[in-house]
């Protein structure tokens, strides 16, 4: 039986965000997670990645060794700051020179694979793709065409540019990697995908990060009051991810619960994405609006530790997004044993074991959520019982699978490649590995 081939140094592009970045605000989010945490297990498993991303700061130094193995390229490409996502196709051009420029300092060959991450990346890694003669593997994490099929309101539509871009891509790629099987089901009739190339891989969670601890700790550390019923939203605060919909479903919670002497909180981690402002100020009047300011609280985007401490806090966390290609703050809250709610959309019907770890809504009638969430505070038999099946349902859900997953993925892609590709470095590269890949057995 011949050896999978397996790469030996992967360039890993993430133009629009560094995975050095705090997730929850602005453009980062979920994929600086992915990046990351993928990034560190491939290398783990001897997999050098080096990672390709615009720099945001002067004082960003060009090549960062951010862990064993994970190397961080910082590539200049526009004004450091201030330049919004929607500017960045046309920054492209020196972003591709970049990457192409760090390649030609090295012998041909150097790196066997290239993963890019959003459409932006796959529009760098298919030029950089046929330049080196190398597989493309691209993963999307968000496609135009499902978002604007479910825009929340208000919303813009993604434009046309990117649907276009997206479609480039996804005819380019040697291989994509989705989150889930909805996802392949939507490429393949949205964007015509042949299902053949596409690899299901579900995201993870840091199980050690995130697990279940002390609920009265983590709400001392969090200055939160002890007998609060604490309702928690986590995440880049933007109208897609509908964090108006926890405050207006909330609201009559609140005012009930004040009228029998009980206390309920609504609690709000993450900063604004997509306005450029500082403070999520249009929440902010929402929850004076609906006369419970005094019940909400804001917390700025935190860090993994320090999230971790939110989700033991929190009695339930929420995720009403209008669309969500996974949800990792779903599987975080949940590995640390606490039930979501969830609209069911995209991947939280995946991350979300309906009735069981968490509950799943259907639409964002505010009602309905009021309804959701008053019925599962009501029923606390329910709530010990979900918060008995969080944990178990979030270990499906490891970053550590998601890596095995991954490299299934590269190896396939780097067979196909060099199937039809039979002299290019990707091919010579392919057996190259095989056979370092039958020298790694044969120390086993
Ligand atoms: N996050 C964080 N600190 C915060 C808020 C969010 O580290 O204050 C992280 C969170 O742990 C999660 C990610 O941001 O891993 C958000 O990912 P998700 O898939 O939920 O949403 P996305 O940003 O991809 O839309």
């Amino acid at each position: 039986m011949t050896s999978p081939p397996v790469p030996r140094r992967v360039a890993l592009i993430s133009v629009h965000t560094s995975p050095l970045a705090q997730p929850g605000t602005g453009d980062a989010g979920g994929m600086n997670v992915y990046v990351w945490q993928t990034a560190t297990r491939l290398a783990q498993r001897g997999i050098e990645v080096e990672i390709f991303t615009r720099a945001t700061s002067s004082s960003d130094a060009p090549i960062v060794s951010a862990a064993p193995g994970v190397t961080v390229r910082n590539v200049v490409a526009g004004p450091f700051e201030g330049l919004d996502k929607r500017d960045l196709p046309a920054q492209l051009c020196a972003f591709t020179a970049g990457v192409l420029r760090a390649e030609a300092m090295h012998k041909p060959g150097y790196y066997d694979l290239i993963h890019s991450h959003y459409w932006l990346s796959g529009q760098v890694g298919w030029l950089a793709r046929d330049r080196w003669g190398v597989p493309l593997v691209h993963t999307a994490h968000t496609l135009a065409a499902v978002k604007n099929a479910s825009l929340a309101k208000g919303d813009t539509a993604e434009p046309m540019l990117r649907v276009i871009g997206e479609q480039q891509v996804v005819d380019e790629a040697d291989r994509m990697v989705v989150n889930t099987d909805t996802e392949a089901t939507e490429l393949v009739s949205m964007y015509n995908a042949d299902r053949a190339r596409i690899d299901v891989v579900n995201p993870g969670a840091d199980l050690d990060t995130y697990a279940p601890g002390s609920r009265s700790a983590a709400r001392a550390e969090l200055g939160l009051d002890p007998d609060e019923t604490v309702l928690t939203f986590v995440g880049r605060i933007q109208p897609l991810k509908a964090p108006d919909v926890l405050l207006a479903a909330a609201a009559p919670i609140i005012r009930r619960a004040r009228m029998t002497g009980r206390r309920v909180r609504v609690l709000v981690v993450g900063g604004p994405s997509g306005t450029g402002l500082d403070q999520p100020t249009a929440l902010i009047d929402l929850a004076d609006e609906l006369g419970i300011g005094d019940a909400v609280s804001f917390l700025p985007p935190q860090p993994a530790g320090r999230l971790a401490q939110v989700y033991r806090a929190s009695d339930l966390v929420t995720v009403p997004s209008y669309s969500e290609s996974f949800g990792l703050v779903a599987i975080e809250a949940q590995a640390c044993g606490t039930p979501v709610v969830a609209a069911d959309v995209g991947g939280l019907s995946v991350a979300v074991a309906d009735g069981k770890s968490g509950l799943l809504v259907d639409g964002h009638d505010v009602e309905d959520w009021t309804a959701a969430i008053d019925g599962l505070l009501a029923t606390p038999d329910r709530l010990v019982d979900m918060r008995r099946h969080a944990r178990p349902h979030a270990e499906q859900f490891s970053w550590e699978h998601t890596s095995t997953e991954l490299l299934a993925s590269y190896s396939a892609a780097m067979q196909s490649f060099a199937a039809r590709n039979p002299g290019s470095i990707g091919a010579a590269s392919a057996r190259r590995s095989a056979r370092r890949w039958r020298r790694v057995r044969s120390k086993m």
